[in-house]
């Protein structure tokens, strides 16, 4: 696995790229311009690893932009040791941003495909989130909750009730909603059954499945 300075010099070239799209959280990204996102794709995409852009992975599912990535991770104001559910482990790029900014992560993936390759492939880069679950995000993970924070990193056609329970008071959960086009709606709970929501535009995800379809 090879990290080479070519690539590190196309890293700091797409900070740049996010950067002038209005990213501004320090962490965040130092955070994208540390991990070497060509390893999370096919040999074959190589050369569009460092164009902010999304890309095909296996299962029909793509890894998430990185402006969509940094932009959503922002959102989430995590510490370190925020511990963060995450829905769509996809190629474990996302999960690899949230491990590498020092949150406790837990991760599910509903493609069987995805989920042993990327359950594989992380600890390989040094990267070891609490638990990686093959399983339904719209169930999110009971067992473990409360969190501080819940990224959905599939367009979701409705909020799915047991992540907003699942947060704790003051945590925040962030969801692309919608069918085609999906608006990036952040909840913040503050209370019992208090919710305040903030939406932050428009952005086009692979669909949240839901059933076996
Ligand atoms: N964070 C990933 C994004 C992958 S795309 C990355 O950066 O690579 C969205 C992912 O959500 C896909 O891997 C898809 O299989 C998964 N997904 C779709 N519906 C799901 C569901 N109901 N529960 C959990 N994961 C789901």
């Amino acid at each position: 696995m090879n990290d080479t300075f070519k690539h590190k010099g196309l890293r700091q070239q797409l900070v740049n790229i996010l950067i002038n799209k209005g990213i501004t959280d320090a962490a965040v990204l130092k955070t994208i311009g540390h991990i070497p996102r060509h390893l999370f794709m096919d040999s074959s995409f190589l050369d569009h690893a460092y164009q902010d852009k999304a890309f095909p992975i296996a299962a029909d599912q793509t890894i998430s932009q990185p402006y969509t990535v940094a932009f959503q991770t922002e959102l989430l104001k995590l510490n370190r040791d925020s511990k963060i559910l995450e829905i769509g482990t996809g190629s474990g790029y996302q999960t690899a941003v949230l491990c590498e900014l020092g949150a406790k992560v837990f991760s599910i993936e509903r493609q069987l495909e995805l989920f042993k390759k990327t359950s594989k492939f992380l600890p390989k880069l040094g990267y070891r989130p609490r638990k990686l679950i093959f399983g339904d995000g719209y169930k999110g993970m009971p067992e473990e909750a409360p969190f501080d924070g819940i990224i959905v990193t599939a367009g979701a056609p409705f909020v799915p009730t047991p992540l907003l329970s699942q947060l704790k008071i003051g945590g925040r959960l962030v969801i692309p909603v919608g069918d085609t086009v999906q608006t990036m709606t952040l909840f913040i709970r503050k209370g019992l059954k208090e919710f305040e929501k903030h939406e932050f535009g428009e952005f086009r995800f692979v669909p949240l499945l839901e059933d076996k379809n």
